[in-house]
């Protein structure tokens, strides 16, 4: 493996650092990535325009579909530069741009491909999308859902409940898993993907409030709402092994954003600790504040290789298989190990809300110790994901 990277990677790094410096407000808060509640809507939207005219939010597409054909890598080195300076449209229409579109290149007709694709490509409102597959009863029991797509006439009537549905309330198009066989004796069969028009009759969307008081997700009601038989994904029954696909996707693109926001956390923590006395002593001459931070460093190393080990396989042709969920783990773990040591080192100060005008380093140690308990259970809880690698990257028997 060689990671080294390339010119072109190296030129677009620092590009992008100019496009942060151009676009970003100065102070710009960056634990608004972390908490990813779409605060600026109109804000987001617009940087995500200027991301897709760069040709960068889709940049590994086919030019026919809105990218530019660019490498696993150029987008690996792009994902942690966005994630480094907090920028934050790219994360606007993530289920889009990173698992919805990838989807319908591999299983999505050729019209869906010309609907959709250039839609996300473009970075526009009209190119958000949510995903819908946890229900009140089917969250890492993923197979035992219980919204039902039902074939009438030309295409299907869809009713059931989605719950903790993130981004919904800014979404046109939903990604959503319905089950359209209920007599099949294995749950995960009978399982089919659509794409559904949020502005559908019968669409409900209903706000929830995180537990620290913030509206990221959304519980969503389908009621009687038809949508036409082109709406279907893949083949009908058939979903679950797109799914898999699906989250496969999902996880991996964590790893990269995770990496370079924390990246920067790192080096504003060591920053703070060389600026900063206590007892008249510099912090950074405290042995143990050296220690964590030292291992940090360590920690975000060890996440880097792991991104660009799966970006290697890719390259190569390989499809991943339990490594999108060890590098989920690890970005979860560096996302709790930087925020704990984070609230060590910054005392009282981190208490504070990220908002407020003593918040030190933008907020982001709040925003990554509010955050990260929810970021080790969204796209598989940590549990499940630990599961997956036992099984498929250690070879152990399948245990429930
Ligand atoms: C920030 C955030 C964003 C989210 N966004 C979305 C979204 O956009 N779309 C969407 O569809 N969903 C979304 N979710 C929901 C998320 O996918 C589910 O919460 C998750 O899959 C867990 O399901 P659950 O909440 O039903 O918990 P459960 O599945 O009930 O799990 C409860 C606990 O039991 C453990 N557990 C369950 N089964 C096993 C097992 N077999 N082995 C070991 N331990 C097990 C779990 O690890 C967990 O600790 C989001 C969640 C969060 C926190």
């Amino acid at each position: 493996m060689d990671f080294t990277l390339s010119e072109r990677a190296l030129t677009l790094k620092e590009d992008i650092r100019k496009f942060a410096e151009a676009e970003l407000p100065p102070g710009w808060k960056r634990s608004t990535l972390i908490d990813g509640e779409c605060r600026d809507f109109e804000f987001e939207i617009a940087i995500s325009r200027k991301l897709a005219q760069r040709g960068w939010l889709v940049m590994s597409w086919p030019e026919e579909y809105g990218g530019r054909g660019a490498s696993i890598w150029e987008q690996t080195v792009y994902e942690m530069e966005v994630g480094y300076w907090g920028i934050p449209g790219a994360w606007m229409g993530i289920s889009g741009t990173q698992w919805v579109g990838p989807c319908l290149m591999m299983f999505g007709t050729e019209e869906q491909k010309a609907t959709y694709l250039p839609l996300i490509a473009s970075g526009g409102r009209d190119g958000v999308w949510c995903t819908c597959y946890s229900e009140p009863n089917a969250g890492s029991d993923f197979a035992n859902l219980q919204t039902r797509a039902e074939r009438e006439g030309d295409g299907y009537v869809i009713d059931g409940q989605k719950v903790w549905t993130s981004a919904a309330h800014r979404a046109r198009w939903c990604w959503l898993a319905a089950r359209t066989d209920h007599d099949t004796a294995k749950k995960h069969h009978g399982i089919s993907i659509f794409i559904v028009d949020m502005k559908s009759p019968g669409v409900t969307v209903n706000p929830i409030l995180n537990y620290y008081g913030r509206h990221h997700f959304n519980e969503v009601f389908f009621d009687s709402v038809r949508v036409p038989a082109s709406s279907l994904v893949g083949e009908e029954d058939r979903g679950w092994y797109l799914l898999m696909q699906a989250l496969a996707f999902e996880r991996r693109s964590t790893a990269p954003t995770t990496y370079g926001h924390f990246r920067r956390v790192l080096e504003e923590l060591a920053e703070y600790a060389a600026k900063t006395e206590c007892g008249g002593q510099q912090l950074a001459q405290n042995p143990l504040i050296r220690f964590k931070l030292s291992s940090l460093a360590v920690d975000l190393e060890v996440l880097k290789m792991f991104a660009f080990q799966l970006a290697w396989r890719i390259d190569q042709g390989q499809i991943p298989a339990y490594e999108s969920s060890r590098n989920k783990v690890m970005s979860d773990e560096v996302m709790r190990r930087v925020a704990i040591t984070g609230m060590e080192l910054l005392g009282m100060y981190s208490q504070v809300d990220p908002d407020s005008d003593w918040a030190r380093l933008g907020g982001s140690i709040q925003g990554a110790y509010l955050g990260f308990p929810g970021q080790a259970i969204a796209a598989g809880t940590a549990e499940i994901e630990r599961s997956i690698i036992a099984r498929f990257g250690l070879g152990l028997p399948k245990s429930y």
